[in-house]
This record gives structure tokens, C-alpha cells and sequence, in this order.
């Protein structure tokens, strides 16, 4: 069979070869899928996790906590001397609270913001003088349909995910004249580790799986592979005139108003 090559000379399917991938959180749920596809389509990965043991070669597991700014830098030089530089940084550790503004105490909202927005922050601002060293430089922010969409009991991880939408913004405004894109995904609720904890976590678990279900409108939850082709999508060199936007992933949840019966 004769290798399909496109109208820049990429592989079919290796679109990636030659570029240098960092992804935090990367060792369960979106995280894990996004490093294995990337990985499969030609890029050097390296994961940076609370728990990198489950991460399996070719990839490369560096222990970090995005809470930690030291550890943070440590992980990424070390990450980028194993890879040889650095081409893609996938932000997307995070985890999640529930509650109304009321059930949170200042502490949570610390705690919280602590991980899903200056851990951001931490990875970019090490990473970025790597990035501008690259001819392909793109970042990619997993935030959440809670960024644009009002979820009820979701008022810390909504306002967590908003500012990451925003910093998503002004990242791409302050660095599109150094070559480096920066975009987001908003995945609705997908299955992963994280939402398996949830489930076990409620008192009926199947029927709290269905009401997830139902709230998007392809009546299914959303696959880690399927937000993982979204990341890959924005951090491979095709979407190369893309910065700056927010790709949904959360099966017609944002999209369809009103929602189909
Ligand atoms: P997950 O719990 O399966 O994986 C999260 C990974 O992040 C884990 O490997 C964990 O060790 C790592 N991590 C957590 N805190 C960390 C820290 N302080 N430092 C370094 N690593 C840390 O979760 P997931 O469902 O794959 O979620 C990944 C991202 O996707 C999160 O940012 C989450 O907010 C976002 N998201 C998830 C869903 C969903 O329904 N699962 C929906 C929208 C957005």
C-alpha cells in the first residue's frame, strides 16, 4: 500500500514526527489519552503527574505538583532535556469541587484555584522560553463546558475553568507575535478515573450516570479519546492558523439552544 502523504509532506497519521510534547496530568483520563495519541502520531511525550508510575515507555513520567513552583520547573527542564526541546504544552491537570458559592470556604477556593489556574500559569511561564525556541509552538488548556455554560453546585470549578478560558485568551493576544498559538478545549463530561470517583461517590450511581447522560444532548457521555482529538487537533501544526479560541467537545451541550426534544 502506498503511504498517503499531504499537501505539506506529512505521513497519513504522522503528523506529528519530529515534535516535542509536554502533558501535565497526562497519567489518567483526558490527560493519558491526549500523551498516547500524540505519541502514536509521531511526537516525543513526556508527562508530567502528582503520579507519573503508571506512565509507560516511549513516554517519559516526571513527578510534579502544579501547586509547587519549583517542582514545576524542575519537571519541565527536566522533561525538555529528555525530549530535546519543546514544541506542544497540553495544561491539563485539574480536579474538581462541588458546591454553590456557600459551601466553599476560602480555604477550598485556594485549594482549588491553586491547582486548576496557576498551575497553568506555572507550567506556561516555565515552559515558555522553550516554546519560543520552536518553529510550531502551540499550548492547549483543557477547560470545561463549566467555563461557558451555567452548571448548577459548580460554582468554585466553574469560576476556576473561566479564568483559564480567559487566561486562554490573553495568552494567545501576548504571545501570537512570538509564533505560539494557545487555545482550549471545553469538554463536557467525559469519561474518566475522575468521573468513575464521582459516580461511586453518589448515593445511586447508575442514576446519577444517566442524568449526566441525558445532559448532553448526544445522550452520552463524552470519551477521553474523543477530547483527546480535540487537544491533538489544536496542538498539531493543521490547525496552525488557530489561536485564540475554544473548541467544545461536550457532545451539543454549549451548541444546541434550544435543545433538541
Ligand atoms: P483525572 O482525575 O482522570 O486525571 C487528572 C490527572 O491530573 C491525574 O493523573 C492527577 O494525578 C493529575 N493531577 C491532579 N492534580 C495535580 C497536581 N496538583 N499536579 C500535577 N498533576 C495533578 O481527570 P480527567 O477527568 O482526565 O480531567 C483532566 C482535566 O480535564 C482536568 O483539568 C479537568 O478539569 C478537565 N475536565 C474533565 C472533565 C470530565 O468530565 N472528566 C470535563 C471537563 C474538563
Amino acid at each position: 500500500m502506498t503511504d498517503f502523504h499531504d499537501s505539506e509532506g506529512h505521513r497519513a497519521g504522522q503528523d506529528f514526527d519530529g515534535l516535542k510534547a509536554l502533558v501535565t496530568g497526562g497519567a489518567s483520563g483526558i490527560g493519558r489519552a491526549a500523551a498516547g495519541l500524540l505519541a502514536a502520531r509521531g511526537a516525543r511525550v513526556a508527562v508530567l503527574d502528582l503520579d507519573p508510575s503508571s506512565v509507560d515507555e516511549p513516554l517519559t513520567g516526571h513527578r510534579a505538583d502544579v501547586t509547587d513552583d519549583a517542582s514545576v520547573r524542575a519537571a519541565v527542564a527536566a522533561a525538555v532535556a529528555d525530549l530535546g526541546g519543546l514544541d506542544i504544552l497540553v495544561n491539563n491537570a485539574g480536579i474538581g469541587a462541588r458546591g454553590t458559592v456557600e459551601d466553599n470556604d476560602d480555604a477550598e477556593w485556594h485549594r482549588v484555584l491553586d491547582v486548576n489556574l496557576l498551575g497553568v500559569v506555572r507550567t506556561t511561564r516555565a515552559a515558555l522560553p522553550h516554546l519560543r525556541e520552536s518553529a510550531h509552538a502551540a499550548v492547549v488548556n483543557t477547560c470545561s463546558v463549566a467555563a461557558a455554560a451555567g452548571l448548577p453546585q459548580r460554582a468554585l470549578y466553574s469560576a476556576s475553568k473561566g479564568a483559564v478560558l480567559a487566561l486562554t485568551l490573553a495568552m494567545a493576544a501576548d504571545h501570537v507575535g512570538e509564533g505560539i498559538r494557545v487555545n482550549c478545549v471545553n469538554p463536557g463530561t467525559v469519561d474518566t478515573p475522575w468521573v468513575g470517583r464521582l459516580l461511586d461517590a453518589a448515593p445511586d450511581p447508575a442514576a446519577e450516570r444517566a442524568a449526566l447522560e441525558a445532559r448532553q444532548p448526544t445522550g452520552r457521555l463524552v470519551t477521553a479519546a474523543e477530547a483527546a482529538g480535540a487537544i491533538a487537533y489544536l496542538a498539531s501544526p493543521l490547525s496552525g492558523s488557530t489561536t485564540g479560541t475554544v473548541l467544545a467537545v461536550d457532545g451539543g451541550m454549549q451548541g444546541l439552544r434550544p435543545r433538541p426534544a
